[in-house]
């Protein structure tokens, strides 16, 4: 099926890119809503080539009704703080993007930020679950996916029931925690993003959202996927939108997701979040 309209709720832009083209990609199918996250220092150049927020923030200002930014605060060893967290929305950032903490995303020095964040009406999407390795940049440093586990964002959901929390990519492999927020949280999201050629992260999607063998997939007391896609918004990382759309149309045959609540997953969840009313 063809999606009424769609909203990405995760993407990158990278430097060197054709960003005209990829937003005529994205309109192409029907995007009303492209979220691009901007990203730590630890992934921008040299390093690697995601836009951090001067990035993003040029490409907010070109398509200003389509892009939708999510501003970086930095987790590492030189933290940002609260006002920048402020100094992010007065310049039209809508949410929060963190990922690469120094320590777990739940720790006591990060809270004033998710207050800050509360307060300020932005949603954050954190990156959960595992992180690929930059190889020989990552000799030496303290990081490790372990302190982007999935169940850390359960304290920060608790302490701040305003605060619309994100995680991605299913948290994987922890799913089950993720799923376990989803379903006990109502401030808490995920998105099933990640690199639409991957089969074997598809696999994996699949295996981690079907019901248990025997069970009857179209009751939601059997198949709780019937539910899970109440909360989970679209998004496609760095693929583009064409090469998610079937695969995602993949999942949710397989899941047995009825064409209403795939109208949620599409983009009703990511305009409950951001309080659009699309
Ligand atoms: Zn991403």
């Amino acid at each position: 099926m063809r999606p009424d309209k769609l909203v990405n709720i995760h993407t990158h832009l990278h430097a060197g890119m054709d960003v005209p083209a990829r937003v005529r990609e994205w309109e192409s199918h029907g995007c009303v809503k492209s979220v691009v996250l901007a990203d730590s220092r630890y992934w921008q150049p040299p390093r690697s080539t995601y836009l951090g927020n001067e990035g993003v923030l040029k490409w907010m200002r070109e398509f200003p009704d389509l892009v939708v930014g999510m501003g970086n605060v930095e987790l590492g060893p030189e933290m940002g703080s609260p006002d920048d967290v402020s100094r992010l929305r007065d310049r039209g950032f809508r949410g929060l993007k963190l990922e690469m903490p120094a320590r777990p995303y739940d720790d006591d020095r990060y809270m004033p930020l998710y207050e800050r964040a509360e307060q300020l009406g932005m949603p954050v999407l954190f990156h959960t679950g595992w992180v690929i390795r930059l190889g020989e940049e990552d000799r030496g440093g303290g990081r490790s996916s372990e302190a982007m586990r999935a169940f850390t964002l359960d304290r920060i959901a608790r302490n701040f029931p305003g605060l619309q929390v994100i995680g991605s990519h299913l948290g994987m492999p922890h799913a089950e925690e993720a799923l376990t927020l989803l379903d006990g949280m109502p401030n808490v999201h995920f998105d099933i993003s990640w690199d639409a050629a991957d089969r074997t992260f598809i696999s994996r999607l699949k295996r981690a959202l079907a019901p248990f063998p025997g069970a009857d997939w179209d009751d939601p007391d059997q198949n709780p996927a019937l539910r899970y896609f109440e909360k989970i918004p679209f998004g496609t990382d760095d693929s583009s939108v064409g090469d998610w759309l079937p695969v995602a149309e993949e999942l949710l045959d397989y899941l047995h997701v009825p064409a209403e609540r795939r109208q949620d997953f599409y983009w009703r969840n990511a305009d409950r979040i951001f309080g659009w009313n699309l």
